[in-house]
């Protein structure tokens, strides 16, 4: 009888035995280029349809941004233009044709880079954006950052430092000098729209870059 129990456990045991015991489960880290990118496609299908503003009337396209998922170093602009909204891409008109020549000089690619900006959709005329549309708009910026975590941000011109760094001191005054925004350190210079009107001032500007090249430790070419 004794004989039998035993053998009936032992059953019992070889029965339920795989139930007992848990699948191995692989916690693989999923890479953080991949993880930022996943999360920053979500968040550009989640804003192509906005309508929390009235710029949302009158684009054509949603500028969301573009570059690398994990760069370093990101620009950050005012608002589409003409051919962004066109083309729904970030800096590709004239500013952005000087935006792109100055990351060249740096020794980059427009792609090592991620380039935003503080509002997605043009306001018309290339006014500039209302504190109702930056406020709308803004939420979707500091995801982006949050995603990329890029160690420096470089703030183009007077609404896009003015817009992250919650003060108005003139650009004149905040330009060339590091600031901290959220944990990441924050380069104010000039827009480069500005440059293209004021063609002296792309000296202090390229200054302002040879500070960021140093803390990105980028050679000076
Ligand atoms: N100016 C900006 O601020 N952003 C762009 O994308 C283009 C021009």
């Amino acid at each position: 009888m004794r004989e039998q129990v035993i053998q009936i456990l032992r059953d019992e045991a070889a029965w339920t035995g795989p139930f007992l015991i848990m699948p191995e489960v692989k916690t693989q880290a999923v890479p953080t280029h991949r993880r930022n990118a996943d999360g920053l496609s979500r968040l550009r299908r989640e804003i192509l349809d906005c309508d929390a503003c009235p710029l949302s009337r009158t684009r054509k396209n949603v500028v969301f941004g573009e570059g690398d998922p994990h760069a370093a170093l990101m620009f950050i602009g005012e608002g589409p233009g003409a051919v962004e909204d066109e083309t729904g891409r970030p800096f590709v008109g004239p500013a952005g044709e000087l935006l792109t020549r100055i990351i060249k000089a740096m020794g980059l690619k427009r792609e090592d880079v991620y380039i935003a900006n503080i509002v997605k959709c043009r306001p018309p005329g290339n006014r500039d954006p209302h504190p109702e549309e930056v406020a709308a708009c803004i939420g979707y910026l500091h995801e982006q950052i949050d995603a990329i975590r890029p160690k420096i941000i470089v703030a183009l011109g007077r609404i896009a430092s003015h817009t992250l760094l919650g003060e108005e001191t003139p650009i004149s005054r905040l330009r060339g000098a590091f600031r901290e925004y959220q944990g990441i350190m924050l380069m104010p210079t000039y827009h480069p729209s500005y440059l293209l009107q004021n063609p002296a001032k792309k000296r202090d500007v390229w200054e302002d870059i040879q500070k960021v090249m140093e803390v990105l430790g980028i050679p000076l070419q």
